[in-house]
């Protein structure tokens, strides 16, 4: 990416080299996320420049810098949205992480994964299992991730959960949800009956466009769609002390809306990045269910037709560039 609202351009670039506490990894694939997008239209502003884009990064180990101890050449590792944290400032030394004043997002403010080869700080490598060694394990890394991450946060009484926008992210928390006995009613955008019966297949007992009032009030509703206006549209769709979480890291502005909705305890919450613990805990659970991720493969050239494909909602499941 050499400039906002521009396509990416395909260019070699000398193979980078791993600096102390970092590992040089030969990309075998890399998911295609909303964020990308948002990163591309310049809705997040402060991107390195020129920059390799994408955080939903498979790879193998080529290379180990110094002071390298836990990873091995071979080993098969995942690269998240967070790159780096300082472990000193008040949010580091809380337990909140995603939160530090001094991160480093990969594919944003370091170099990512539309690559074939990236580098990446030991401490932000994720163990993956045999299974997911491949581009089907590319969308757990954020979509996978956010999605628990915003699904933790829904409260303890949640039997009947909406899920607004049903891309990468839902697919994958879909099948986790069920997996622990929720109802999921699936929301999309207008006269999308591929999403809709894509989410009934997954086990949605309901499925329908955002705008559709669902058959019955729910406890909880997770936004991974990136419209304002569904938020008090959800709001009107919980029952009392019901949270909403906005599971992405932009959205259009929220309309004004009346108070009453909001009313007996309903709550509006976003969930931002991600920490190690979420990782750690997400990536343990997905091979148990096994959750199994529905991808789309464009090769590493075609990165805009892939970007284009995710913005015009022609993706079901997850885009994801292969490199091998
Ligand atoms: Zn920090
Ligand atoms: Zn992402």
């Amino acid at each position: 990416m050499e400039q906002a609202r521009q396509p990416l351009v395909l260019k070699t670039v000398p193979v980078p080299s791993p600096a102390e506490h970092q590992v040089l990894v030969k990309v075998i694939a890399c998911g295609v996320c909303r964020t990308d997008l948002h990163v591309l239209d310049g809705e997040l502003s402060q991107p390195k420049l020129p920059l390799i884009i994408g955080h939903e990064i498979i790879g193998i180990i080529a290379k180990k810098g110094k002071e390298v101890v836990n990873l091995n050449e071979g080993d098969v590792i995942g690269i998240p949205w967070l790159g780096y944290t300082c472990g000193k400032c008040k949010y580091c030394n809380n337990g909140k992480e995603n939160l530090c004043e001094n991160a480093l997002f990969t594919g944003y403010t370091i170099d990512g994964g539309y690559a074939e080869y990236t580098v990446a700080y030991e401490r932000y490598c994720f163990p993956i299992a045999e299974q997911y060694a491949n581009a089907s394990g590319s969308p757990l890394l954020c979509a996978g991730l956010i999605g628990y991450r915003s699904y933790s946060m829904i409260g303890n009484h949640v039997t009947k959960l909406g899920i607004y926008g049903f891309g990468a992210a839902a697919h994958i928390l879909i099948q986790l949800a069920i997996n622990q006995g929720k109802k999921i009613y699936a929301f999309t955008r207008e006269g999308d009956k591929e999403a809709q019966s894509f989410a009934l297949k997954l086990g949605a007992s309901w499925a329908g466009s955002s705008y559709q009032s669902p058959p019955e009030k729910l406890d909880a509703a997770i936004i991974f769609a990136p419209v304002g206006d569904i938020v008090p549209k959800a709001l009107m769709d919980v029952d009392k002390g019901g949270v909403i979480v906005c599971g992405g890291i932009h959205m259009s502005d929220i309309p004004s809306f009346p108070y009453k909705i909001l009313w007996e305890e309903r709550m509006i919450r976003s969930v931002a990045n991600l920490t190690r613990k979420d990782g750690e805990e997400f990536l343990k659970i997905a091979p148990e269910i096994p959750i199994k991720t529905e991808i789309q493969t464009f090769p590493l050239r075609e990165a805009n037709e892939a970007l284009d494909n995710l913005r015009n909602g022609k993706v079901h499941g997850a885009a994801v560039l292969t490199m091998m």
